[in-house]
This record gives C-alpha cells, sequence and structure tokens, in this order.
C-alpha cells in the first residue's frame, strides 16, 4: 500500500483500530498522530494499514522505501505558497530535528529546516518559509560563538526580506540562545525560538504543535526574541515567553518552559491560531533593525551553598575571568566568610552581579547584614532577573565595553525586557 506524510489512515493491529495522519516516520515503521494529539507508532509488518484520505503532496510512497514518507532536501520551493508573509527558518539542531537511531537507541539531530518543513505540511498554509541549516548539534555543544553565529544568521535573514525568522533549537540551553539573541539584536519583526521534548518519532511528540504555534508567532505583531513552547501537557495551546525571561522548569514535560517572574507575553491557540497577549510588548516595525554582537566567555555562575568554600572564586579572579554571576540564597546573599573574595573581585574590576537560587522574586540585599556587606563590596543586585539571563547579559556588556563603570551601570539597567519594574506572580 502506497501512503506519504499528511495521508490520513486507518491501522488495524491484533484487532485493534487506530487513525490518523501519517508524520515522519523512521524505516519499517509508520507512526501516525491521532485525534487525540498523541502519536503512535507501529512496526509496518506486524499491522493493516488503508490509505482513508490522501493528503500528501507527491505519491512517491510505498512500504518498500522510506515507509512511504517524502523526505527531501530541497524542498523550499514546493512548499512556497505566494502572497504569505515570508518566513526564514533557521535550523540548529536539538531533538524538533532528531529522530532515534534504533541501533543504538540514542537521539541524534538529523533533520534540515527543509525536512522540518516538509515534515509537518500544514506550516505551508501560514508562510512563504524558507529554510537554512546554522548547525546539527544538541543545544549543549552550544557556546557564546554559536550565539553570534546565529545571531548574524538572523540579521541577514532579515536584511534580505524576512519578515518573521522562527530558529529550530535544543530544549536544554534555548534560553541562553534566546537570551544572546535579546541583548545582541533590536529587532522590527519577530524572532521565534522553538524546540520539541520528544522528537518526531516518538509517541506524543510535540514538534509539530510548536512548530505550527512558531509560525502564527512569527508572522504576528510581536517582534521581540521569544521563545514559543506547550502550554500545557495537552494539544490545546503554546505559551509564548519574552526570551529574557523564560527558563526550562522541567527535564521531560512538554510544558517544560515557564515565564519567570513574568507573566507570559501570551498564548496562541493551537487549532484557531488566536493570539491572546497579557503584557506589554514592542510591536513590529516599532523598532529598526540593529545589530550589536560581542560577547566575553570568561564569565561564571557560581552558586553559593551552606558551608561552602569561598576560596572557589579566587579560581575565577586568578584565572582572568572577566566577570561572575553568584547564586545567592534567599534574597541574594552568600555567608560573611565570602565577603573579602567579592570585595577581592571588585578590587580586580570584574562585576558581580547577585541573583537568587530561589529564582521567582526580586533580590534585596539591604534586610540582613550579610547583604548590606556585599553591596560594600560592589556587588550589583540582579533585581528579578534568572541567573542563567544575568549571565549571559553579563557576557554581552563586557563584550561591549572595556570600561568597569560604564559596564556596572550597564548591568543595573533594564535593557531587553529582563529586569521588570514590578514582579508578576
Ligand atoms: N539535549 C537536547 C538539546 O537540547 C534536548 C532537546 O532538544 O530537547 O539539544
Amino acid at each position: 500500500m502506497e501512503f506519504k506524510q499528511g495521508d490520513w489512515v486507518r491501522i488495524e493491529k491484533n484487532g485493534t483500530v487506530y487513525e490518523g495522519k501519517v508524520m515522519p516516520s523512521m524505516e519499517g515503521y509508520i507512526t501516525i498522530k491521532m485525534k487525540s494529539g498523541y502519536n503512535a507508532g507501529f512496526s509496518i509488518d506486524k499491522v493493516r494499514i488503508t490509505l482513508l484520505e490522501n493528503n500528501g503532496e507527491i505519491a512517491n510512497g510505498s512500504n518498500g522505501g522510506r515507509n512511504g514518507v517524502k523526505e527531501s532536501k530541497n524542498v523550499t520551493e514546493k512548499i512556497s505558497k505566494p502572497g504569505l508573509p515570508k518566513i526564514a527558518i533557521l535550523s540548529t539542531g536539538g531533538t524538533i530535528a532528531s529522530k532515534i537511531d534504533y541501533r543504538t537507541g540514542a537521539v541524534t539531530s538529523q533533520f534540515t529546516a527543509d525536512d522540518i518543513l516538509a515534515a509537518i505540511p500544514e506550516l505551508k498554509e501560514i508562510a512563504d518559509f524558507k529554510g537554512r541549516v546554522i548547525s546539527s548539534i544538541l543545544s549543549e555543544n552550544m557556546d557564546s560563538d554559536s550565539w553570534q553565529n546565529l545571531a548574524k544568521a538572523v540579521v541577514e535573514e532579515i536584511e534580505a526580506g524576512a519578515e518573521g525568522i522562527i530558529v529550530t533549537h535544543g530544549t536544554d540551553t534555548m534560553m541562553y540562545s534566546a537570551v544572546a539573541l535579546s541583548f545582541m539584536i533590536e529587532t522590527p519583526v519577530p524572532i521565534v525560538f522553538v524546540g520539541s521534548q520528544r522528537s518526531a518519532d516518538r509517541p506524543s511528540s510535540d514538534n509539530a504543535m510548536n512548530a505550527i504555534c512558531a509560525a502564527r508567532v512569527a508572522i504576528s505583531d510581536i517582534a521581540e526574541v521569544v521563545v514559543v513552547m506547550h502550554g500545557t501537557t495537552s494539544d490545546d495551546f503554546c505559551e509564548i515567553h519574552r526570551g529574557t525571561k523564560v527558563r526550562k522548569m522541567h527535564t521531560s514535560r512538554r510544558d517544560a518552559f515557564k515565564s519567570v517572574n513574568s507573566l507570559p507575553i501570551g498564548t496562541v491557540d493551537y487549532s484557531t491560531g488566536e493570539i491572546k497577549t497579557f503584557i506589554d510588548y514592542t510591536r513590529r516595525g516599532e523598532k529598526a533593525l540593529k545589530f550589536k554582537p560581542g560577547m566575553e566567555p570568561k564569565c561564571a555562575i557560581v552558586k553559593f551553598t551552606p558551608g561552602a568554600d569561598p576560596t572557589v572564586l579566587d579560581y575565577y579572579i586568578s584565572n582572568g575571568y572577566r566577570g561572575l554571576v553568584i547564586e545567592g540564597t534567599g534574597l541574594g546573599h552568600v555567608s560573611t566568610k565570602w565577603i573579602p573574595l567579592l570585595q577581592k573581585a571588585g578590587d580586580a574590576k570584574m562585576p558581580v552581579i547577585v541573583t537568587s537560587q530561589c529564582l521567582n522574586g526580586r533580590i534585596c540585599d539591604r534586610v540582613y547584614d550579610t547583604g548590606r556587606d556585599m553591596l560594600k563590596a560592589g556587588a550589583i543586585e540582579g533585581e528579578d532577573t534568572l541567573p542563567e539571563t544575568s549571565l549571559v547579559k553579563l557576557m554581552w556588556v563586557l563584550g561591549q565595553t572595556e570600561d568597569f563603570e560604564k559596564a556596572v551601570s550597564m548591568l543595573r539597567e533594564d535593557l531587553s525586557g529582563e529586569i521588570t519594574e514590578c514582579t508578576h506572580k
């Protein structure tokens, strides 16, 4: 039987009937997305497959090939529809571009942007896409050079006329890349990061819904760097998070991403595409495109724990580090023993930002003695900024200026929505 991606099929296995849309599948298997939103995968030689509705583009599939699922390396032309907004989709790797290698059981990044576009036929109704491969890596392998390469490519695409950008990215460090681009690019169009927690060939993969919601945001009025991912564990809506306020808060759930110390910018309804917003945001065209590259990699986060040896700070001071973020306790504290080392960092003209391991809430070092002593030693209160956001901000600020006083004053400012005046939640 011939079937291809996008077809509606009935599958009978041991007397049970399943119906759904054919998804990208591994050789010898068929994966379908059922009405419930869950995916199911079957070994082709153990089931009976009936084609119910032909919805694919090219009838080139057969059970003898790659499960009859169309795969293309160069589909951008075919999926373009004139008159729709022009969106560039930049792929970097991660689970959204991955499938299980059944020989090893490991998930590896193997799809390009064009493969992702071909795999999700609904996208062609939303925009006119151009695919571009930046890398095919798991996001734990990203570094500050990767952020800068990505930012440069995004800027080139906007200059070339893209009306919105989608960056497909591994979820583990997506928040760091989103923060880096938030500081490096002033954007007139949406820049949307999207990933998936479960690869395309797994039951309950979130890749298609996340990508479709991301496309809706990419053509919207929200001209900010945002992360768009599942809002709940169901296939109902995605949340739109500001790049500087978002964090991955769960290892495996589909709704792992949460805005911290802020409401999400809004939500996108999966079935209707409707976008609802909850807080103010920068509108399309409000800002002119501006690219401000530059990242100082020699910065680190140090987590304070009870009884922690303060000489750990000496390592950074004497090894050429240019800035530190401390994850303190509660309102932003370290023990009294750490104060002389903080003073030493200040004397070495090394900015030290204090954040809290509570994550939720705002730093206030004026309440307890230890906090006051930290401020006297020159520590900068990170306000309600996440530790990871503070780290990338520090790296970016130190990539912009050599002047210590100027760096400190930039670090105290809200530069890209990372400090909110009044903390939500
Ligand atoms: N380790 C993967 C990555 O961040 C996980 C994912 O993409 O969800 O690339």
